[in-house]
């Protein structure tokens, strides 16, 4: 092996541990993982959370910590077949003779550590576990004696539907469940009881997903402080989008610092502009024999009632005030109200070109039943009696 391939190998070999260690999409989905190529090492985390969580980072650490030896001895290996290779070997070896020789030491002694301390952990049936320890810490003497009782504990809410599981990376996971937070890592199980952690957003950023800045995805930092003795604080990432999911899952309000300011997207800031401009038009009054109560629920969102009408009010006139032909003129819907305000305003942005954002406001947009044009000036609040 020449000193080229030599590189070459070494840096084929970086990436596959990178890969192996923080597996992308592509790997991911193609199930070349170690928790899948051992998923039957690992059992079934829907059945039994912690137990598999806590098989899971050990089998991490020992297939990581193998990474360096393997590096090692495919490299000897290599030079072993070739007397020239083994002569640059020899000049490596001595130029950093000390460095590599604590390098291949270590290499060697690692594996055999990690095997160790798994091997320590295990028995017990893993009470020795790291993992197992901390749990140990959420004992209150009563329903949870022990570890295996938190243990069990959790394990029977992450089998429930309604929990939270947000991805925040490819090796790490949220899961909230009835009463805990858990955050899971290549090797660490992140677990805090509900009842006695703040939450704490603390920072926000804010990312271009599209090169024209139209499209932005915002992520949250939120702290999770528990308050009993022993449980250190970590902390999780989550879209601003999953930040509803999340806060309606935890028991207690999520602390927001002011210094976190949720970025709002394009069509949510029109949808104000709109509001505001319905505001200033004239109001409809419903007739005699029926009530803003007798009208079913919107059309779109189904949550709230309808509380505008589209009703011709504008003067047909461009913005210099000249008349304007026939096939732009805004018509006439009869519709009953049936929307509310807030979904014909994203009604009204969905119909319009993503790149004339600026004037969306002064475009026009067709009513979703009759299709009859109208504009802004056209909307009106339903009178409340
Ligand atoms: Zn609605
Ligand atoms: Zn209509
Ligand atoms: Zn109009």
């Amino acid at each position: 092996m020449t000193q080229e391939s030599a590189i070459v190998f070494t840096i084929f070999y970086a990436l596959l541990c990178f890969c192996i260690v923080y597996p992308s999409t592509e790997f991911v989905s193609a199930g070349l993982t170690i928790d899948r190529l051992f998923s039957s090492t690992l059992g079934s985390e829907r059945m039994s959370f912690v137990d598999y969580h806590i098989r899971r980072t050990s089998l991490n650490l020992m297939v990581h910590s193998m990474l360096p030896i393997m590096y090692i001895r495919v490299y000897f290996m290599q030079f072993n077949n070739d007397e020239n290779a083994a002569d640059l070997a020899q000049d490596v070896y001595s130029a950093v003779s000390i460095a590599w020789k604590f390098l291949v030491i270590t290499a060697v002694l690692l594996p055999g550590l990690v095997a160790v301390a798994i091997y320590h952990w295990s028995r017990n049936n893993w009470a020795n576990h790291p993992i197992a320890k901390r749990l140990g810490k959420f004992t209150d003497g009563n329903r949870m004696r022990d570890w295996r009782m938190v243990a069990a504990n959790i394990n029977d809410e992450y089998r429930r539907d309604h929990n939270v599981v947000i991805k925040m990376n490819p090796v790490s996971r949220i899961v909230v469940t009835e009463s805990w937070v858990i955050k899971t890592t290549s090797y660490w199980l992140n677990v805090a009881h509900q009842d006695d952690t703040a939450l704490i957003a603390y920072k926000s950023d804010t990312h271009d997903v599209s090169q024209d800045a139209f499209e932005t995805v915002q992520y949250v930092n939120i702290a999770v402080k528990s308050t009993r003795p022993g449980i250190r604080e970590f902390s999780i990432r989550v879209n601003a989008l999953d930040f509803k999911d999340l806060q309606d899952r935890i028991n207690r309000p999520i602390t927001i610092l002011s210094s976190v300011k949720f970025h709002r997207s394009v069509v949510e800031r029109f949808v104000d502009v709109f509001k505001d401009q319905v505001a200033q038009n004239p109001t409809y009054r419903l007739g005699s024999n029926i009530t803003i109560d007798d009208l079913d629920s919107c059309f779109a969102c189904m949550h709230t009632q309808p509380n505008i009408k589209i009703q011709k009010n504008c003067l047909d006139v461009d913005e210099v005030g000249e008349a304007l032909p026939e096939a732009r003129c805004c018509q006439v819907c009869n519709c009953r109200p049936m929307w509310c305000i807030d979904c014909v305003a994203k009604w009204f942005a969905s119909r319009q070109e993503q790149s004339e954002r600026d004037s969306w406001l002064q475009q026009k947009c067709t009513c979703p039943m009759c299709r009859a044009r109208f504009c802004v000036l056209d909307v009106s609040y339903i009178e409340k009696r």
